[in-house]
């Protein structure tokens, strides 16, 4: 490579490291976005608008024209004489255009033909002069992927030197009887076809090849996903050689904790808690994902591994992706624990630091076992020198990207247990997911009573304000989410403190008409008929005491309604919510929304979602909250939520930004993973020498970026 690199310059080495081509080898799997009919020349007289063509012409005139703006026009003759003519239009143009389009210069263009002013015209064509007879290419012209700076025909040139100037580049890998099985191309084959394919193609092929799903392209995508899955393989591998510590557990501690919660496990989650104490009891580093839905009891089962962890002489972290949620786990555990007599070191970023000093330091000693915190507070790096688990809640909440980071950083040689109440789409469980153990909660803890889902126009909001007032009169709380604004956080908290005010001032005015109706005292409960409805906010964007404050007074009950933008969306509990009302549901994803609607259900009362919509509604929006309204199951809806969205969401990687797979695509090529998937089984076993070299032409120069 060096030898390459230093003939060809830095500059175009860097370019190419730009997008993502670090060796010789690399260019060989640049594949075209698409392609150019370069190989005919329409005449120049039969060139229509509407049409993108190629053509010859003799340039009869080049002149710099000023109005409306500044720009570059040439006219074009048909070489063999005649009337006929096509104009070149330049907006933006060198004086190396005007040397290139001198009179009686004979030129090959190539664009999208419209209608000018003198006929038909090209804006910005490609051009080149030509004698002649100049050779037209017999191949389609490929359009790379590229960076500024680095033109396409530099590109071309460098894909086809990289091609032609050493076979081994594009030399079959794959056993021959794998191949002949699995009715795929030869890589030689597909790779000579997708940089430079023939033109004229019946049209089956040419749809086949823009879709790619063409023969060619269905090879390609086959062997990035075996790279995949054999990196997957060698991951695991190497977790398998890595030691964590032995957690055996004495069950002292777990027993007083299952003593304490009053309640009894359900069957899954005695399941699922034998899954998990029998990894922890292995030398190798457990990566397990508990999934369950919104509210099937995952804490529980997070709090008797990390027992067994304690109970082993083992320090355990414990993180949440929202302070708010950290802090919930902390005060649930914190409650469940002290009667077990362990102690927990709250990590929070609004703790004055002398306290946060002392909390790091009991954990540096070792002295503290347990700790409990955001995970931004644990990448800062916290020092726990006898970690043994790492409980990570919620985290579907993150994206791949950050699950990869997480896991490199120091955590390592522990046991890791991750929890999430969104189950991973099938296509993800098989990629990038595929090195986590899955444990599944699929029953949830006896006495609910399912939450009915109304949906409502905004039109009717009045009502609905109206029947949550009397409602809370009677004793109930309700919970009332503000609408996601993604644009914009600030735009969200002034919508937030406006639905508040506008509550307070609804309900102090019917106060006193509330008092004075016959039959409307409420038993007990937070507010009596008569006094006016308390009102209480939290928003992301509060101090966290002031956040904390407000949720105690509903968890307490002296407020009967939280005005919330989605902070609250995740794991928060209050049993005696039994109303939520969200405020444009269609803006709303579905599983946020079924985590929102998970936050009531979980008292004796009956529970009410209500989800206010804009009308009309987009039939998208229509199809997705009806899926919300006609399930309570998470699975299921997770299921729908992608087959209208697409896996891609779930990456979460877009924004992140980083490359996971160029050509196959999770949502379409399902079949092709399975096969890949199995391939890479059974080439470890036959032909590991063939998947070694497979892994290095893939991931030779990138391996970090697909260990997922
Ligand atoms: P999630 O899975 O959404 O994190 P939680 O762990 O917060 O759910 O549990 C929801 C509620 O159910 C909590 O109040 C918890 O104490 C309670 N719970 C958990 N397991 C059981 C059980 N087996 N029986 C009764 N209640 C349970
Ligand atoms: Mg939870």
């Amino acid at each position: 490579m060096s030898a390459d690199r230093a003939k060809r310059g830095d500059a175009l080495a860097d370019k190419l490291a730009r997008i993502g081509v670090l060796r010789d080898e690399d260019l060989v799997l640049h594949l075209p976005l698409r392609y150019e009919d370069h190989t005919r020349i329409v005449p120049l007289g039969a060139v229509r608008a509407g049409a993108t063509a190629q053509t010859e012409g003799v340039v009869a005139s080049a002149q710099i024209q000023y109005r409306p703006r500044r720009q570059l026009v040439c006219l074009l003759r048909a070489p063999d004489g005649g009337d006929a003519t096509l104009a070149l239009r330049f907006f933006s143009f060198y004086p190396s255009h005007q040397k290139a389009l001198v009179p009686g210069t004979r030129v090959r263009v190539y664009g999208d033909v419209r209608d000018g002013p003198y006929g038909p015209e090209i804006v910005h064509p490609q051009f080149h002069a030509v004698g002649d007879d100049a050779p037209l290419p017999d191949r389609l012209t490929p359009v790379y992927p590229t960076t500024a700076g680095l033109a396409q025909d530099r590109l071309r040139k460098a894909v086809a030197r990289a091609i032609a100037s050493d076979p081994a580049r594009t030399a079959e890998v794959l056993p021959e009887a794998f191949l002949r099985r699995s009715g795929l191309v030869a890589f030689r084959d597909a790779i000579a076809f997708l940089h430079a394919p023939p033109p004229r193609l019946a049209p089956a092929a040419a749809r086949a090849l823009v879709e790619r799903t063409h023969p060619a392209w269905t090879r390609i995508k086959f062997d990035e996903l075996l790279a995949q899955q054999l990196s997957l393989k060698a991951h695991r591998k190497a977790r398998a050689a890595r030691r964590a510590p032995v957690l055996t557990g004495t069950g002292a501690l777990s027993r007083a904790l299952l003593e304490r919660v009053g309640f009894r496990l359900t069957a899954a989650q005695e399941r699922v808690w034998r899954e998990i104490a029998a990894d922890l009891r292995r030398s190798v580093p457990m990566q397990r994902l508990l999934q369950g839905d919104v509210g099937s009891g995952k804490t529980v089962i997070a709090a008797l591994a990390a027992l067994q962890a304690i109970e082993s002489g083992r320090q355990v972290a414990f993180m949440a992706p929202t302070e708010i949620l950290a802090e919930q786990h902390y005060r649930k555990l914190a409650a469940w624990l002290a009667g077990v007599g362990v102690e927990i070191a709250w990590l929070s970023g609004s703790l004055p630091a002398k306290a946060r000093r002392k909390a790091r330091e009991g954990l540096a000693s070792g002295a503290v076992r347990f700790a409990i915190g955001t995970h931004a507070l644990f990448q800062e790096g916290v020092a726990m020198p006898g970690l043994g688990l790492a409980i990570i809640d919620e985290q579907h909440r993150f994206g791949v990207a950050q699950r990869l980071a997480l896991r490199d950083r120091g955590l390592a040689d522990a046991h890791q247990l991750m929890m999430s109440a969104t189950p991973i789409p099938r296509t993800l469980a098989m990629t990038f997911y595929a090195d986590l153990d899955v444990s599944v909660l699929d029953e949830m803890p006896p006495g609910r009573t399912p939450v009915a889902t109304r949906l409502v126009s905004e039109k009717r909001r009045g009502e609905i304000i109206e029947w949550v007032g009397r409602m809370c009169r009677e004793g109930r709380q309700a919970y009332w989410v503000c609408p996601l604004i993604e644009e914009s956080e600030k735009l969200e908290l002034q919508t937030a403190v406006a639905l508040h005010a506008e509550l307070v001032a609804t309900w102090s005015d019917s106060a006193a008409g509330a008092a004075g109706a016959a039959g409307a005292a409420g038993a007990g409960g937070p507010a009596r008929a008569g006094t006016p409805i308390t009102v209480g906010l939290v928003h992301g964007r509060m101090k966290p005491d002031d956040k904390a404050a407000a949720m105690d007074a509903f968890a307490r009950g002296e407020t009967s309604v939280l005005v919330a933008t989605t902070v609250i969306e995740v794991g928060v509990d209050v049993p005696n919510a039994s109303i939520m009302v969200i405020e444009h549901a269609e803006r709303f994803g579905l599983a946020q929304l079924h985590q929102l609607r998970g936050r009531v259900g979980r008292g004796a009362a009956q529970s009410t979602c209500v989800l206010l919509f804009e009308d009309p509604l987009t039939a998208t929006a229509k199809a997705r909250l009806k899926v919300v309204y006609e399930s309570n199951d998470g699975f299921e809806i997770a299921r729908q939520d992608l087959a209208i969205r697409g896996p891609g969401e779930f990456l979460g990687a877009r924004q992140s930004g980083v490359p996971l797979l160029r050509f196959a695509d999770l949502e379409h090529d399902v079949e092709l993973i399975e096969r890949a998937r199995d391939a890479a089984a059974e080439l470890l076993q036959s032909a590991p020498a063939a998947a070694a070299r497979h892994l290095d032409r893939w991931l030779g120069g990138r391996q970090e970026f697909i260990k997922a």
